[in-house]
C-alpha cells in the first residue's frame, strides 16, 4: 500500500513538471536552440538559420544553431535524440533521417522512435557541380571526362549517409565508375576545395550551389530533379535524366524535429511557430532564391510529415540495397 501511495506521489510530481514545462513553455530567457548536423555555411545550415530567423517571432523566444557536424549528421541528430525533451532542443535534418538507417549500418539511434516529428520544412534539387578547372562544359562532356580519368576522380560529399554521399552514390551507379569520395563535415567545406581544385566533382544542394553557380565558381553539370528549376541562375540546366541518366532523380527534403517525449502542448506550440514561419514572405522569398521550395501541403503536419519519412524509407531502402552502395 504504501509502495503505491508513493508512486502515486511520484506520478503526480511528474505530471505537474510536465504541465508545467508546457504551459511556460518557451522557458524565459532560455534560448531555444536548432542543432544542424553539418556544418556552419552549408546548406542545411542555411535553411536553419533562415528557419531560426522566421521562428523568433511566433515563438517568442531567442532561436540559435548549433552545428553538431560530423559522422553524415549522425553526431548531431544524435545529439538532440539524447537531449532533455524540453522543447528547447531541436533538430532541423534532411532526407539523412530517411536513408541514413540503410545507408549506414550503425546508426546510435532510431529515426523512427526517437524523435517527435514536428514537421517538414522545404523541398530542394541538388545540382552536380566540378571545379572551375575542369575541361568539360556539359554533361556529355563531363561523362567524357570521367570515362578518360578513370581512377583519378575525387567526389567529395558531407560524411557517409548525408544526402551528397547519396546523390554521389547514385551517380557513381549510373555511369558505372568507381570515384574516391572525399568526406568532409558537411558541404561548405567541401565547397572551398572544389572551388580550390581540390576534389573535382560533388553533388549539392541548390541551398549551398545557386551563388557559386551564379559566381562562376564552380561549373555546374546537371539538376537531380525531373523538371527543370525556376531560379534564374539554374533554370537552363539540364535534368540529369535529359542527359540520358535513366530513372535518376533525387529531391533533398528538410524537417523538424524534437527528442523523444517532449510535452505533447510543447509540440503543438512548436509546430503552430512552423505553420507560420513557413508563410513568412521574407522566409519564402529567401528560400526560393535558392532554389528551395517552401512546404505548403500537408506534410507540414507532424503525423503527416511521420508518415512521409517512412514511405520515404520504403521508397529508398530497396533503391540503396539494388545499387549495394552502403557504408559501414
Ligand atoms: N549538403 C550536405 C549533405 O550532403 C549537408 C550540409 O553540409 O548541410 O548532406
Amino acid at each position: 500500500m504504501k509502495k503505491l501511495t508513493t508512486l502515486a506521489v511520484l506520478a503526480t510530481a511528474v505530471l505537474a513538471a510536465t504541465s508545467v514545462l508546457a504551459a511556460d513553455f518557451p522557458i524565459k530567457d532560455k534560448p531555444i536552440t536548432i542543432v544542424v548536423p553539418f556544418s556552419a555555411g552549408g546548406p542545411t545550415d542555411r535553411v536553419a538559420r533562415d528557419l531560426a530567423e522566421a521562428l523568433r517571432k511566433p515563438l517568442g523566444a531567442i532561436v540559435v544553431v548549433d552545428n553538431a557536424a560530423g559522422a553524415g549528421s549522425s553526431i548531431g541528430s544524435n545529439k538532440v535524440a539524447k537531449a532533455t525533451p524540453d522543447g528547447h532542443t531541436l533538430l532541423l535534418n534532411h532526407i539523412g533521417m530517411a536513408t541514413m538507417p540503410t545507408l549506414v549500418r550503425n546508426v546510435p539511434f532510431k529515426v523512427e522512435s526517437d524523435f517527435e516529428y514536428l514537421g517538414m520544412v522545404n523541398d530542394v534539387p541538388m545540382t552536380v557541380i566540378g571545379k572551375p578547372s575542369l575541361p568539360a562544359n556539359n554533361f556529355k562532356e563531363l561523362t567524357a571526362w570521367i570515362a578518360q580519368n578513370k581512377g583519378k576522380i575525387n567526389l567529395g560529399n558531407a560524411g557517409v549517409g548525408s544526402a551528397s554521399h547519396l546523390c554521389g552514390l547514385l551517380l557513381q551507379n549510373a555511369l558505372q565508375v568507381d570515384m574516391t569520395t572525399v568526406p568532409y563535415k558537411g558541404t561548405a567545406p567541401a565547397m572551398t576545395d572544389l572551388i580550390g581544385g581540390q576534389i573535382d566533382l560533388m553533388c549539392d544542394q541548390t541551398t549551398n550551389t545557386t551563388s557559386q553557380i551564379e559566381g562562376k565558381k564552380v561549373k555546374a553539370f546537371g539538376v537531380t530533379t525531373t523538371k527543370h528549376l525556376k531560379t534564374p541562375a539554374l533554370k537552363d540546366l539540364p535534368t540529369l535524366q535529359e542527359s540520358g541518366l535513366k530513372g535518376f532523380e533525387v529531391t533533398i527534403w528538410h524537417g523538424l524535429y524534437a527528442p523523444k517525449g517532449t510535452p505533447p502542448d510543447v509540440l503543438a506550440k512548436i509546430n503552430n511557430a512552423l505553420k507560420s514561419s513557413l508563410k513568412d514572405p521574407e522566409f519564402i522569398r529567401k528560400q526560393e532564391g535558392l532554389g528551395a521550395i517552401v512546404v505548403t501541403d500537408k506534410r507540414v503536419e507532424p503525423a503527416e510529415h511521420k508518415k512521409f519519412v517512412a514511405t520515404e524509407i520504403a521508397k529508398w531502402s530497396p533503391i540503396i540495397k539494388a545499387a549495394g552502395v552502403y557504408a559501414d
